[in-house]
């Protein structure tokens, strides 16, 4: 994966120019944004990181640089326009295209109805200097109208720098596997209330009967990926070949229906003991990246709404404690969406944001158990 991320950044340079190729100095990233000399005032979405990378508001964060938004509802693409220079950022495909027809990959996403995107590149990209100050852990965007100095602002704004200074937003992922099937709708419509994106490991034949459902997940912002095909133990690993060869049907089938090509899996029954090296290298080499979980609902064992709940509710509550971020094991059933708006709003409440797992988050697997 390190790889990968590699690749991603240095097309970037390559395509865009986005980046000036400084990291960020800490994994802290910035809670504040100086434009010049003016602190910008979020409101409700305030900056966040996920996989050290800092998220803003974009109609906020742009119109403080001068530059125009317009949000076409309907493709779900913001136009970002100052004089000859235009980004598009579009948030059905994740993709950012610069007005010359460059493209790239990035992460976008909806926080109570705001689309978020990385700050960098966009400052980068409308000619600013961007750069992250540590004493008063604030980014500062700068041109020719900049007058005071990093040490003159955190003086100006001492008081409000050193109230917003957030931990690094918090971040729950939701999966559900082995749909979609007939209780897919009514979990979908439930997200969409709490304004929750979540991840759908899918099954190939499911998928192929069940098409609206998989383009209305991709449509809504949700990850989606493969659990295979035939999800029997004696089938799907029996050799390396035949779990890659299941993989390979199950994303071409979802690639052919939603025209996303996605490169995440979770295998069925999790990937220990059964994915040993030989295995984990033969997903490695197609490229795909394989996902466990660190909190189990046991929804597939509590066969009741409330129980499900409780029981998920608590495990999130342990692994909070240990500074990571929950990654849920849910299945497409009934008593788990009669679970969910319980889990739903603990999240919430606690200041948790639900996003997708897409292509460029590098993956968490039992195997390779980082914190996320
Ligand atoms: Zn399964």
């Amino acid at each position: 994966m390190k790889k990968i991320s590699m690749i991603l950044l240095l097309s970037l340079i390559c395509t865009l120019g986005f980046f000036s190729g400084k990291a960020e100095a800490s994994s802290t990233g910035p809670a504040s944004i100086v434009i010049n000399d003016e602190l910008i005032k979020f409101k409700d979405v305030k900056p966040f990181m996920s996989n050290n990378v800092t998220y803003v508001p974009i109609r906020l964060f742009s119109q403080a640089l001068g530059v125009d938004v317009n949000w076409d509802q309907q493709k779900q693409i913001a136009i970002l326009t100052k004089a000859s220079r235009k980004l598009s950022l579009d948030l059905k495909q994740n993709m950012i295209m610069t007005e010359s027809g460059g493209k790239q990959k990035v992460s976008l996403h909806l926080v109570n109805n705001q689309m978020v995107a990385p700050y960098r590149f966009i400052g980068e990209y409308f000619g600013y200097q961007v750069e992250y100050v540590q004493k008063g852990s604030f980014a500062r965007i700068t041109d020719k109208n900049a007058k005071l100095s990093n040490e003159q602002i955190y003086e100006k704004y001492k008081k409000e720098l050193t109230k917003t200074i957030v931990k690094p937003g918090k971040v729950a992922y939701l999966t559900f596997d082995d749909g979609p099937n007939a209780h897919t709708e009514r979990i979908l419509n439930i997200l969409k209330k709490y304004d929750a994106k979540a991840t759908f490991f899918m099954l190939n034949d499911n998928m192929a009967s069940h098409q609206t459902v998989v383009k209305e997940m991709v449509s809504e912002g949700h990850g989606v990926g493969c659990h295979g095909v035939t999800h029997d133990q004696q089938k799907f690993y029996r050799s390396p070949a035949s779990a890659v060869g299941e993989m390979n049907t199950c994303l071409s089938t979802l690639a052919k229906i939603t025209g996303q090509h996605s490169t995440v899996i979770r295998v069925p029954y999790g990937s220990k003991p059964y994915m040993t090296t030989n295995y984990r290298k033969a997903m490695d080499a197609k490229g795909y990246q394989m996902w466990d979980w660190n909190v189990d609902s046991l929804d597939w064992k509590l066969l009741n709404g409330p129980k499900t709940a409780n029981y998920t509710i608590n495990q999130i509550k342990a692994i909070q404690k240990s500074g990571t971020s929950p990654l849920i094991l849910f299945h497409d059933k009934a008593t788990t969406a009669d679970a969910l708006p319980a889990v739903l709003s603990y999240l919430k409440e606690n200041g948790y944001e639900l996003l997708p797992i897409t292509n460029e988050i590098e993956a968490y697997n039992f195997w390779d158990r980082r914190k996320i």
